[in-house]
């Protein structure tokens, strides 16, 4: 059998074959176990050395050959497939792909990587502490023994361990254990949750978020706190935003004060925002207590300092006008996508 005559007639089944099926079934009779090339393949050991090197080599340059021819046969059928089923359906191959959609920062996520940029440029570091907290940690560090009435103000969830362990209700805590391993000057913010045992409502929650900031160097007071404080808020809501410091009480600041901030919406004048008040009382702070600064073995004649909390669900609801604490952990899209 002439090998020339094989492959031409070969090729010409290739070119006209009409589908994936004619194509395995030209590669069956040409080139499959009793396929003619193969066959004579087997007639080579009649020949002589020479020859069979010959036609060897005439073989393996037409097997290739019909391969590649093959080859791309394939893909003209599969684009006249893909064609065909295209006109017989109604698939719109052009129609642009659907989107998968793509989620973003919860907006209390947003605000806190905002203060903390605020805080950053006024040279605060961030130190973060477990939600898990010791008794010590939580209250005892911070001037609030055992029967002390602040206790009530603060019920929280006590934890089934060994140890006596609670789920902190502030973010104070972080400020004993930092103080314990660092040597002052201290500038640090801490956010984080913070849990309360307690019935919900439109502006409580069981768990929410704190903002707690500490400074602590020789010569400290109280108007390092305010110059602090404003340049935050104005940072935050805004170069006309006005505060004012209120006394107050905490535990573990002397003296306290509460920070209000002047109502953004009606500027003072008096709207339900702010019940009629003008202002808008945004967190607590005050000079750290001498007895706080001995319970992380500080000297209270040598170093002074001040320390405040904001609430950072309050801080996203004022930026965001939001008027309901429970929005931010209903895990409800309509709402979070608007952020
Ligand atoms: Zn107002």
């Amino acid at each position: 059998m002439d090998l020339k005559e094989i492959g031409k007639r070969a090729e010409n089944e290739i070119r006209t074959a009409q589908n994936q099926n004619d194509l395995k079934k030209i590669v069956q009779k040409y080139l499959g176990k009793t396929g003619e090339i193969t066959q004579i393949l087997h007639s080579l050991k009649n020949l002589s050395n020479d020859e069979k090197k010959q036609l060897g080599q005439d073989v393996n340059i037409l097997k290739t050959e019909l391969m590649n021819l093959i080859s791309s046969k394939e893909i003209i059928l599969a684009k006249k497939e893909l064609e065909e089923i295209e006109n017989k359906t109604d698939i719109d191959l052009t129609m642009p792909a659907r989107q998968a959609s793509v989620g973003h920062l919860h907006p209390i996520t947003q605000v806190e990587d905002r203060i903390i940029e605020i805080f950053s440029n006024l040279g605060f570091e961030v130190a973060q502490g477990p939600e898990a907290e010791t008794e010590w940690y939580n209250f005892d560090a911070l001037n609030i023994p055992k029967d002390h009435p602040a206790r009530d103000l603060w019920d929280t969830f006590w934890l089934k361990t060994e140890k006596k362990m609670l789920l902190r209700t502030h973010t104070s805590p972080v400020q004993v254990r930092y103080m314990e391993k660092h040597v002052p000057p201290i500038k640090i913010i801490a956010p984080g949750r913070i849990f309360r045992y307690e019935a919900t409502d439109s502006s409580h929650e069981i768990n929410f978020y704190q903002l707690e900031g500490l400074m602590i160097d020789r010569d400290i007071t109280l108007s390092d706190l305010k110059g602090i404080i404003e340049k935050f808020f104005q940072a935050f809501f805004g170069g006309e935003t006005e505060i004012r410091l209120r006394p107050s009480f905490f535990p573990f600041t002397e003296p306290s004060v509460e920070v209000d901030i002047k109502c953004l919406l009606c500027k003072g004048k008096g709207c339900s925002a702010c019940s009629q008040r003008g202002w808008l009382e945004m967190g607590g702070a005050g000079m750290v207590h001498p007895e706080v600064l001995k319970s992380v073995g500080l000297n209270p004649k040598q170093w002074q300092g001040f320390a405040f909390g904001m609430g950072l669900d309050r801080l996203t609801m004022m930026k965001y006008k939001v008027d309901n604490i429970r929005l931010f952990y209903s895990g409800d899209l309509r709402f979070l996508e608007q952020f």
